[in-house]
């Protein structure tokens, strides 16, 4: 190829990129909520109409990094916050391969550490890369934006369940008017405990639909439109068939991760 050639050939090029880049910052403003299918886990990435990026959660495997990356531009290598509803392997693994890849400037977490291998790591990983942590509980709102906060609903400050899925961080999202409830593994007698805050447009159903997760009282004061659950291949038979069964008793539509991720706009 002659020079010159090339060289219109890479000022058209680099034209291209510009213009996908510019398209991508200047007319993308909708808030997007993905759900992730991240195996048998939870994970899932908010991207605020400030463009802000925040994931709750990080499934239990690198698999979470394949989906940051379809979800996020490959320049982008920041997370505003993460959060972790708590520590257990199917939410906590997956974030000690984000803290390596990406730079994360917050982390929030409930009540209680653990003193589990991977609990461990992530620790490590923080302080190696100074992340400050802050630890929330029921009571604490988080503003994003000046249309865009969550309220953290759960857990209790000083409570303690031998279940450490009950002491998970429930928040309800709120984005222009519309709420987003995140429940990580709490069961329904931490809902029942919740109440009518838990209100919401679209929820997440707690604890990949176990046979636990809601009762017939935390849906009607949830109420939501559509329901998401996480989940992938396991053993433990969820989503349970009982939990299903409620969702169409209560004709609320619902979409699984493991036919793909899931996504909410707003
Ligand atoms: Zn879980």
């Amino acid at each position: 190829m002659q020079k010159r050639k090339k060289k219109i050939y890479t000022i058209i090029i680099l034209l291209l990129a510009n213009l996908f880049l510019s398209s991508y910052i200047f007319f993308d403003k909708n808030g997007e909520i993905a759900f992730l299918n991240v195996g048998q886990g939870d994970s899932e990435l908010i991207r605020t109409k400030e463009g802000q990026i925040v994931l709750i959660d990080g499934g239990p495997t690198a698999q979470v990094l394949e989906e940051l990356g379809k979800e996020l531009p490959y320049w982008d290598k920041t997370i505003d916050l993460v959060i972790l509803s708590h520590p257990h392997a199917d939410h906590l693994v997956g974030l000690n391969y984000v803290a390596k890849k990406y730079k994360i400037k917050k982390v929030i977490e409930g009540s209680k550490a653990s003193d589990t291998p991977e609990y461990k790591t992530w620790q490590n990983i923080k302080k190696q890369k100074n992340i400050p942590t802050v630890r929330l509980s029921k009571g604490s709102r988080i503003i994003l934006s000046k249309n865009e906060s969550m309220d953290v609903l759960w857990p209790e400050k000083n409570y303690d369940d031998k279940d450490l899925n009950n002491d998970s961080l429930v928040i309800n999202f709120t984005a222009e008017g519309k709420k987003y409830l995140f429940t990580g593994d709490a069961g329904s007698k931490v809902l029942e405990k919740i109440g009518e805050k838990l209100k919401a447009d679209y929820l997440k159903v707690p604890h990949h639909g176990s046979k636990t997760a809601l009762t017939q009282k935390a849906l009607s004061d949830i109420n939501p439109k559509k329901a998401i659950i996480e989940v992938g291949e396991n053993s433990y038979g969820h989503p349970a068939q009982s939990i299903l069964g409620l969702l169409k008793k209560n004709r609320i539509p619902y979409f699984l991760t493991l036919n793909g991720s899931q996504f909410l706009y707003y």
